[in-house]
Order: structure tokens, then C-alpha cells, then sequence
């Protein structure tokens, strides 16, 4: 023990200040850890199995290492020498062990043109091709002799070479940071540059790597890399892949540290190493899968890849190496805690090389490191997961028990920001433990977060989920079946079921409301328009009837006028009293005849606008007086009582007499044929401040309440018996309405069945109302005759 204890072996971990001089106890743990404990407060925990590492590096005063322990070139030639940089170039023969040093001399001019070799390549003669920060170096092994070439001789900064590479041909493969990529015809001693991105004027070549199809692949640090196709000196084909940030399936970053392409399992992929993430390119679908710490890589700094003979993907990452299981798709690292002997493969330019005897080696700062991969033990331990907090707004929750017997939390919907905390029971190299989850009815795909052990969520719907985690230890071995536990959020009163109910029978009865009241629209709408179109019909009915009697009413006129003017001459000379009645009927019914052809002429004459008025002032109590007396005789032959009444004895108005007189007839005579004998009509006349009323009422059969507004139509007859007794048109009203309102007046009408009617006219005093063309100043001759008693039947 104290022997193990001397050492700074790597296996150890050193757990506080020892007395190494009494052990307590010594135990082995499931992992194979050795604990020793000594008296007081010592522990040691000692890893007894052998360490799978070799460690390529210096060791003081001892010729047999290398000569410096950082390392930037590893290479692996023919014969199974393993070639370094360190200060200069070293070869190590794994058969015997022994380290040969080619020292860089800068006065030696067979030596090494530089102490800073890139990489190196063997051709078919045995002869080594050696890249270098100025120029490229040929080493004969035989004589140890080294040959300068350049492949620009003027300007030296040009022939800083990043990969020099023995090309499937036999040339040779140039990559430089400033002339980019060349090939080089060994034979004929001369370089052919190829320009792969015509559209820069930079051609930075930082390496190459030429797959077993013969394409070339070239990596940059500033836009991607190439895969290029070349044929007699000639670019055949260039496809240059780049990070676009809008397309997800394109390279993750465009700083590109190492390519190379799979040949063991997943043989159509090209596997790229990238300043940010692992990149699988798939050649059939041109698309790129990414991998992140978040997938189990320790880090996203990808230095260098390398494909071991199972086909797993093995890069060095910045501090650990990490390998993706071809198989299970699974990512896990090894580092300080599995044995590595050093931490850090520290910065650019690394190499790492395959050897044939399949072990891996990565070189870096403090050395190179090599295992072969079967090599390395995994800790095949499934490790239990278990939830250790839950938190609502950042602050743990005090639970009745422990969160990880709890199988249901219920939270209300205001409290939907909640984290929860979990970890995997391995304590091997515990920071090495992955972790995914998912909220099953939120997002049912696995949320890989690498060694996170916290997840937070923020405003979750109400409704029920499952959070679920799983877990792996420290090599990539999951437990899938994780922890779980079912979150109810319980949604506010104002979104459950019974209130959704009530919204959608709120909903309904509003669409249901608006139908009903839609329809109703609709049908007054077409009750409307029917009587529309009814009332249209009945009026183009009254002008068919009235221009047909216009029409007959002028032929009518002229005989009228001659039977008037004869039975008058036959009744004045006629002195037979039977004779003289027989006339005077025929003299009657030609006037009755006569007035309603005027009538009609008169309706025809208003509606085509042609009848004016002929207007002047005049006192209309003696006009309407005479009017009214001229009912007398007839009145007293029907027993018919008939009053004039009126208070003024004068009132001026400024009329048209011919139209009054009309009016007043018209209205005069409708009682006379309503009234029954013994009955009373009353015309009366009253003056208010602007207006004259004529007042006409009877105590006849009246107009019922349902016609009393048709009376004014034209043919319109009150369709009863006691009115089809009666003679009559239909017309006198239309005519009196008509008249009246060309004189800007009034006509109503009140009536109650079986009790009598009253008409009422009123018509405006003053002249303000009329058009100055229809006023006649001056009294007209003869307009003043009162006219002669009128005859009716
Ligand atoms: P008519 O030539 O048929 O009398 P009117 O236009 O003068 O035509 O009157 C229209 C209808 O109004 C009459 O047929 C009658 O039914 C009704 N009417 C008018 N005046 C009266 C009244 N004073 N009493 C009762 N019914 C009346």
C-alpha cells in the first residue's frame, strides 16, 4: 500500500490527509473500488483494475520517452512505427520499445526544415513526405537525409504546410493555410493549385483526408470544407458544405477540426469534428445530424474523430475522449475518473491516428494518449433514478413524504411554474451521469439535457401529465425506465366542464335567437315587397281605367252637350206636364252624365299635372252659403234636415272657386246618399289663425273603422248592400283629395258605423303657400254668379 500510495497514480483518489502508519480497514465495493481507511479521518479509494491507458509522453532523464510531452502529430507508417512532433520528430518501435529523435538543427541542412512537423505520409519507396511549417521535407529513412522542398520558393510564409498526404496515385496531397489545396507530381517535381471556392480569394487549407471512394475531403476553420473530386490535375467536382442557420439539417459550425468517412458498419457517412458539436454527414440524403453535450458528449469543442474496428465513432473532446455505439445510438466518455492520465488534449493542431493493430491514439498537450477500445471497461451498472426535489416558483415544496414515493401532485392552475430535481445512483465518476425527460401530454419525445439534474416548466395548461426522467451512469448505460410522477393541473372555475357547458348553451341559443329573428326579416321583408308589387299592380289597374275613361270621357262630351242643349229648348216650349217630366228626366240624367265625365277629365287633367289653379281672394261664406242652399230643395224632397253654421261673416281666402265649388259638391252630395230620411246634415265653417275649416258632417250609416281609409282611392266603394244600392263611382273623394291638396289643404275623415260621418277640410288662409303664377289678381267677370241648383237624383 504505501508503495501504491507513493506514486501519483492515476488510479488513486485521494480522499484527505493520511497517517499512513496504522491501515483501520480495507473493503472492495461492487465497482471494484478498494477503500482503505486509517485510524483518525483518512480514506483511499483505489481502482484496482489495470488501467487501459498508455501514455506516450517524457519522462525525465530518460532517453527512451519522448523528448517533450506535448504533442501535436501522430502517425502511424507501414512497418507499425509510430511517429510524434514534439521539438523536432520522433519514431517509436512498439516491437522493442525504443524512441529514435530526429532533432531539429537549423545548421544542419540535411535535417528538418522546421521543429514544427504537421503530419507525415509514406509513399510506396519507403520514402517519408513530412509536412512542416516551412515547406515539405522528404526523409530517406536509409541515409536519414532530409530534402527541402517548396512549392513556392520566393515567399516562405507561403509554404506553411497544415497536411501533407501520399495521395491513392502516388502524388501528393498539399493542404497550406495560404495557398490551400495543391497536389504535388513527385516525379515530375511540380505543383497544381486548385481553387474550391471561386467565389473567395482566400484559399485556407487546414487538412485533408482522402476516403476509399477517392474523395477528397478538405477542412477549414472559417467556411466548412469540400468534398472534392479530382481527375488529371482538373477539379472534377467540389461540394462545399457550410452552417446555415436557417436550414436545422445543415453543418452545425464552420470551424471544421477533423473529417473522416466510416467503412466498418455505417458505411454511407462522413463523420465531421467541429468547434461546435459532431456532425454526422449522410452521404445518400446530403443531411446532417448533430450531436451536443446534451446527446452525452462531455463537451461541444470536437477536436479530432477516428473510427475503431467495431465501427463505433471515438473523438477527443476538449478534456475527454467520448465514443457514439454504432449499435444502441447512445454517446458515452471516458476521462480522469476512468484512468486517463491526463486531463486537457489542450488546443490546436491535434492528430490522432488508427494503428493497425486497432489501438487509438490522440495526441495533445500534455502527451499522447492511446488504449484499444475493447479495452476499456464499462460500468455495465444500471443506475435507480429517483426525484430528490420538486419546487413551485423556485421554492421546494414540503411534501407528506418523500418526492420520490409520491405518485400524483395536484397543482391549481396559477401555480403551473414548478422544476423538478432528480439524480442517478452511480457514483462512479457521478458527473458523467446523463439524464432525459419528457411531460407526457405536453411532449411526448425524450428531452435529452446531458448531466443536467433540473428541469424547469413554466405556464402549463390545465390537464394531466406524466413527467418521467431517466437516466445513465457514467458510460452512456441508461435505466429506461427512470422515475415518474403525474401532474394535475385543475383548471380556474371559468374553464370547467359544467362552465363550458353553459358557454355552448349560451352559444346555441344566441345562433338560435338570431335564426328565428333572421326569418322573421326575411318574411316581413316579402310580405312587403308582395304588397309592393300588389299596390303597384292596383295602380297600373287605376291609370288603365282612368286613361281608358280620359279617353271615352271626350267622346262622350259633344252628344252630352247637344241632348242637354235640345231637351232644355224642348222643355221651354213643351207644354204638356207629362211631356215636360219625361224631358226633364232625359235633361236630368244627360247633366248626371255630364258631371262625371267632368270628373273623370278632371282626374286625368291632375294626373298629367295639367290642372291649375286659378286663384284669387275672396270672401267664401256667401259662395259656400249658395253652394249649400243649392242642397236645399233636394234636401226637403228627402226629408232630410240640412244647417249651414258659421260664426264669421266673412272670410277671405285666397282660392281657386271652380275647385272649391267641386270640393264642397262633392262632399255634399256623399250624405245625401249615406243619410236615411228624417236624418240631419250640417255644414259648418270655422276661421282658426291660419287655417279656414269646412266641416260636413251627416248622421248617416258611417264608413266601418277597416275601410275608412280606402275611401279616398279611385273606384273605391264601400263594398256593402246599402252602398251598391247607391249610385256611384268611386271617384268624387279621389277628386276632392286630389283638389283639396292642390290647394295645400287637408281632407279627414271621422265616422262611426251607423252613427254619421264628418269630413273636415282645412285649407290654408294667406297666399304664402302658393306659386305666384297661380294667383289672378282682380276679381274675374261673372265668377261670382252663384250656381244654378243643382239636380241629382
Ligand atoms: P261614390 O261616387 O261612390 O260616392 P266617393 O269617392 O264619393 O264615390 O265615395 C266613396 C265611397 O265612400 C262611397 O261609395 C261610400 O261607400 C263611402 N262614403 C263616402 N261618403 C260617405 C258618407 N258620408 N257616409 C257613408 N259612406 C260614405
Amino acid at each position: 500500500i504505501s508503495e501504491l500510495l507513493s506514486n501519483s497514480n492515476p488510479k488513486f483518489t485521494y480522499y484527505s490527509d493520511f497517517d499512513r502508519s496504522s491501515v483501520n480497514s480495507i473493503d472492495v465495493d461492487k465497482f471494484d473500488n478498494i477503500w482503505i481507511s486509517f485510524h483518525g479521518r483518512t480514506v483511499y479509494k483505489f481502482n484496482r483494475q489495470q488501467n487501459p491507458f498508455l501514455w506516450y509522453h517524457h519522462i525525465e532523464d530518460n532517453l527512451n520517452s519522448l523528448s517533450q510531452s506535448s504533442v501535436t502529430m501522430v502517425q502511424e507508417d507501414r512497418s507499425g512505427n509510430i511517429w510524434f512532433n514534439t521539438d523536432g520528430l520522433e519514431r517509436y518501435d512498439p516491437v522493442n520499445g525504443k524512441f529514435t529523435h530526429f532533432k531539429y538543427d537549423p545548421d544542419n541542412p540535411n535535417g528538418l526544415s522546421s521543429p514544427f512537423v504537421t503530419s507525415i505520409s509514406e509513399d510506396k519507396y519507403g520514402y517519408y513526405w513530412i509536412g512542416t511549417e516551412k515547406g515539405i521535407n522528404r526523409l530517406n529513412p536509409k541515409t536519414g537525409v532530409f530534402n527541402h522542398i517548396f512549392s513556392n520558393p520566393q515567399d516562405l510564409s507561403g509554404n506553411v504546410i497544415s497536411e501533407v498526404l501520399i495521395s491513392k496515385s502516388g502524388d501528393l496531397w498539399v493542404s497550406s493555410p495560404k495557398t490551400g489545396l495543391q497536389l504535388y507530381n513527385i516525379e515530375k517535381n511540380k505543383f497544381y493549385s486548385f481553387d474550391l471556392d471561386t467565389t473567395s480569394t482566400e484559399d485556407e487549407g487546414t487538412g485533408i483526408y482522402e476516403d476509399h471512394t477517392g474523395i477528397l475531403w478538405c477542412n477549414t476553420y472559417t467556411y466548412g470544407c469540400f468534398a472534392v473530386k479530382i481527375k488529371d490535375y482538373k477539379i472534377e467536382s467540389v461540394k462545399h458544405y457550410i452552417h446555415d442557420p436557417n436550414n436545422r439539417n445543415s453543418l452545425s459550425c464552420n470551424l471544421v477540426e477533423d473529417i473522416i468517412r466510416t467503412r466498418i458498419i455505417d458505411t454511407n457517412a462522413v463523420w465531421i469534428a467541429t468547434n461546435i458539436g459532431l456532425n454526422r454527414l449522410d452521404l445518400k440524403t446530403e443531411t446532417f445530424t448533430h450531436f451536443y453535450v446534451e446527446d452525452g458528449l462531455p463537451s461541444n469543442f470536437i477536436l479530432k474523430v477516428l473510427e475503431d474496428n467495431d465501427g463505433n465513432i471515438w473523438c477527443a473532446c476538449s478534456n475527454d475522449i467520448a465514443v457514439y455505439n454504432i449499435k444502441t445510438g447512445k454517446i458515452s466518455s471516458y476521462g480522469a475518473g476512468d484512468g486517463m492520465p491526463f486531463t486537457g488534449f489542450g488546443s490546436r493542431p491535434q492528430n490522432a491516428c488508427k494503428t493497425a493493430d486497432g489501438q487509438l491514439i490522440f495526441s495533445g498537450g500534455s502527451g499522447s494518449l492511446g488504449f484499444y477500445p475493447d479495452q476499456l471497461k464499462q460500468n455495465m451498472q444500471i443506475p435507480t433514478i429517483y426525484l430528490t426535489d420538486f419546487k413551485i416558483f423556485h421554492e421546494s415544496v414540503k411534501l407528506d413524504t418523500s418526492i420520490q414515493f409520491i405518485k400524483t401532485i395536484e397543482l391549481p392552475f396559477d401555480q403551473n411554474v414548478f422544476s423538478f430535481e432528480f439524480t442517478a445512483l452511480n457514483f462512479t465518476n457521478s458527473e458523467k451521469n446523463q439524464y432525459a425527460y419528457k411531460l407526457e401530454g405536453f411532449y411526448d419525445d425524450w428531452i435529452y439535457i446531458g448531466h443536467e439534474r433540473v428541469v424547469s416548466f413554466t405556464n402549463i395548461e390545465p390537464g394531466e401529465y406524466v413527467f418521467r426522467v431517466k437516466g445513465s451512469n457514467n458510460h452512456g448505460v441508461w435505466n429506461e425506465t427512470g422515475a415518474s410522477v403525474m401532474i394535475i393541473i385543475t383548471p380556474p372555475w371559468w374553464a370547467s366542464a359544467w362552465v363550458y357547458i353553459f358557454y355552448a348553451i349560451v352559444f346555441l341559443s344566441i345562433i338560435y335567437f338570431t335564426w328565428k329573428l333572421q326569418l322573421k326579416r326575411i318574411r316581413i321583408k316579402h310580405d312587403y315587397e308582395m304588397s309592393k308589387f300588389e299596390s303597384n299592380k292596383m295602380h297600373e289597374l287605376d291609370n288603365l281605367k282612368s286613361r281608358f275613361f280620359a279617353n271615352i270621357s271626350h267622346e262622350f262630351r259633344t252628344p252630352l252637350t247637344l241632348i242637354l242643349g235640345i231637351s232644355k229648348k224642348i222643355l221651354d216650349k213643351a207644354k204638356d206636364q207629362v211631356f215636360k217630366d219625361d224631358i226633364g228626366i232625359i235633361k236630368r240624367n244627360a247633366n248626371r252624365l255630364n258631371g262625371l265625365v267632368n270628373q273623370l277629365l278632371d282626374l286625368s287633367k291632375l294626373e298629367s299635372g295639367n290642372m291649375t289653379l286659378r286663384i284669387y281672394p275672396q270672401n267664401i261664406i256667401p259662395l259656400l252659403k249658395g253652394l249649400v242652399l243649392s242642397f236645399a230643395s233636394f234636401a226637403e224632397r228627402k226629408r232630410i234636415t240640412l244647417k249651414f253654421n258659421s260664426e264669421e261673416e266673412e272670410i277671405v281666402a285666397y282660392i281657386d272657386k271652380d275647385k272649391v265649388e267641386k270640393i264642397v259638391t262633392n262632399l255634399l252630395s256623399n250624405p245625401f246618399k249615406f243619410t236615411p230620411k228624417g236624418g240631419r246634415i250640417e255644414f259648418g265653417v270655422k276661421k282658426t289663425d291660419e287655417n279656414v275649416e269646412l266641416v260636413i258632417s251627416d248622421t248617416g250609416i258611417g264608413i266601418s273603422p277597416d275601410r275608412i281609409n280606402k275611401i279616398f282611392d279611385r273606384f273605391y266603394q264601400v263594398d256593402s248592400s246599402h252602398t251598391r244600392e247607391q249610385e256611384g263611382t268611386g271617384l268624387g273623394l279621389a277628386l276632392t283629395k286630389e283638389l283639396v291638396e292642390l290647394h295645400k289643404g287637408q281632407i279627414e275623415v271621422e265616422s262611426s258605423e251607423g252613427k254619421g260621418s264628418t269630413f273636415i277640410v282645412t285649407l290654408p288662409l294667406g297666399k304664402v303657400h302658393l306659386k305666384p303664377e297661380e294667383i289672378i289678381e282682380g276679381k274675374l267677370e261673372g265668377e261670382d254668379a252663384i250656381p244654378e241648383e243643382l239636380e241629382l237624383s
